[in-house]
């Protein structure tokens, strides 16, 4: 058996084809084959809720994770067949230390006067995500900006993330714990199971992502992703770890799974024979 690979997935609009680009008919079954290989574990690695992972995985018939990272990497569970969705304690008591006792109220209260700003559904808060909706117009900076100052007044170490729903569109606002990021959770994970960055392929497609896609770990960003993350995505990368999907794969567009398949037909080439056997 060659060496085991920890594979990390963004869901919405990188393995789940809920974008407005077409999917190759063969991405996801040969997803599927490859998620069940040995030498393969997959996590999950998305701003969804546990209830809005489990959809998921039931609509669009997705494998079963050994492990799911939900609320943008505020909350990390082993999944597998037998695990029942156990969550790590030693993640959420690592992750919140940093808001130094205070609860996600405090902050709520703490941003709610913030022009444009707007709570999002309560079923979308939880104790270490506090998150926002926005214009898409909204420029980000001066929002981010004024965000931090805030937190920075209640004394809390807090990553912000913003992105764009481009299917809405409507901006997104996340407030967590600092290390609670994707990126935090997938160098958690990665290191509490043993994978060296290199023999980790993350992938996305969106804003919250770019933390990951810039870091360490072996990356692709699907060819779906819009044209201003694809620009971000080259300018935050480190030297040789992060490949953009273009398409043209065994026929495949390049876009959702058939990327992250691409990608990991390119850092892993002995995954081709497991992706396509045929
Ligand atoms: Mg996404």
């Amino acid at each position: 058996m060659t060496a085991p690979i920890l594979l990390c997935c963004d869901l919405d609009r990188t393995l789940i084809p809920n974008g407005p680009q077409p999917c190759s008919a063969a991405a996801l079954p040969r997803f599927r084959r490859v998620a069940a290989r040995p030498e393969v574990t997959l996590a999950y690695v998305t701003g969804r809720s546990r209830a809005m992972v489990e959809n998921a995985i039931r609509r669009w018939e997705l494998p079963l994770p050994a492990i799911a990272a939900a609320d943008v990497g505020s909350a990390i569970f082993d999944v597998g067949p037998e695990a029942a969705w156990t969550p790590w304690a030693d993640w959420e008591e690592r992750i919140g230390r940093d808001w130094h006792g205070h609860g996600a109220p405090d902050i709520a209260a703490a941003l709610a006067e913030i022009d444009g700003l707007s709570p999002q559904a309560e079923d979308r808060q939880t104790p270490l995500k506090v998150s926002f909706t926005a214009p898409p117009e909204t420029d980000a900076d001066i929002l981010l900006a004024e965000v931090a100052t805030r937190l920075r007044d209640l004394n809390v170490a807090a990553a912000t993330v913003w992105s764009i729903d481009e299917t809405v569109p409507v901006g997104l606002l996340d407030v967590l714990p600092a290390s609670a990021t994707k990126r935090g959770a997938v160098d958690f994970i990665r290191q509490r199971l043993g994978f060296p960055a290199e023999r980790t392929l993350f992938a996305g497609d969106s804003g919250n992502d770019l933390p990951v896609l810039a870091g360490p770990c072996r990356a692709v960003l699907v060819a779906n992703a819009a044209d201003s993350v694809r620009r971000e995505a080259r300018r935050l990368a480190m030297d040789g770890s992060l490949y953009l999907a273009k398409g043209g794969f065994l026929g495949m567009n390049g876009a959702y799974a058939a990327g992250i398949l691409e990608g990991l037909d390119h850092f892993f080439p002995e995954t081709r024979a497991w992706i396509a056997p045929e």
